[in-house]
């Protein structure tokens, strides 16, 4: 068994602990599996264990790696659904519309747009997540807190998306549970069920504060 195996058990099994202190089901939380910077030969033994749900932070990268990974998962009767957990360009659209089954990084009108074109040119559906800027950090990705209501109704009333949840990266010196908290306050407050945060560092204390996608790389796949 590959380490990175070994490793998906013990996070599952925590995910699992973790689900049950909080009161709620593990079925209740995704394991999204993050595998940039890993090859093929490293990702394909963790789809072999039963992993199905994996996440990339590039556009690029992903799509070097993913139609072969699929492929293989194809010929052993298993599907992957693929997550794209980094910033977009708008011009990177129509590839991350057509490679992922989720976006969870839509963060600005430009992106909202040209992933609207693209759903209606391509006929493809992924699931869109809004990101939010909890920490309202001047390099990260994300809308700030104070203009996600605003966001998430020209998402909906300009756009026509569907957005099912929020996705957020806390300051990594910061106490992270405030962080949760405020993202299923603004959840809440829109009737989104979706809640994208936590990883390695802290997943369980994100599923404590209901997230319902755990993003989990280096406690799988090691150190990048
Ligand atoms: C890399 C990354 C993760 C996983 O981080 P780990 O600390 O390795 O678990 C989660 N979310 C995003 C957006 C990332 O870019």
């Amino acid at each position: 068994m590959s380490d990175a195996v070994t490793r998906l058990g013990e996070v599952r099994a925590l995910i699992a602990r973790a689900a049950g202190d909080a009161g709620r089901k593990p079925a209740e939380v995704t394991l999204v599996a993050v595998s940039k910077t890993f090859g093929i030969e490293e990702i394909a033994p963790v789809i072999a264990a039963g992993q199905s749900v994996f996440g990339e932070n590039r556009v690029q990268e992903a799509k070097a790696k993913w139609p072969e990974l699929r492929a293989r998962a194809a010929a052993q009767g298993r599907t992957v659904e693929l997550h794209l957990i980094g910033p977009l360009q708008s011009n990177k659209a129509r590839e991350a519309v057509e490679l992922f089954d989720w976006i969870e990084t839509v963060d600005r009108p430009k992106i909202a747009a040209a992933l609207a074109a693209e759903m209606k040119a391509t006929g493809r559906r992924p699931r869109l997540l809004v990101q939010i800027n909890t920490g309202a950090e001047p390099q990260k990705a994300g809308v700030l807190p104070a203009d996600a209501d605003a966001f998430l109704a020209e998402c909906r009333d300009v756009h026509g998306l569907t957005i099912e949840g929020l996705m957020c990266i806390p300051p990594a010196d910061e106490l992270a549970s405030p962080h949760f908290a405020l993202m299923a306050k603004i959840a809440a407050r829109h009737g989104l069920k979706t809640l994208s945060m936590g990883m390695s560092a802290d997943y369980p204390l994100a599923i404590q504060l209901g997230a319902t996608h755990v993003r989990v790389g280096s406690a799988i796949f090691g150190a990048r």
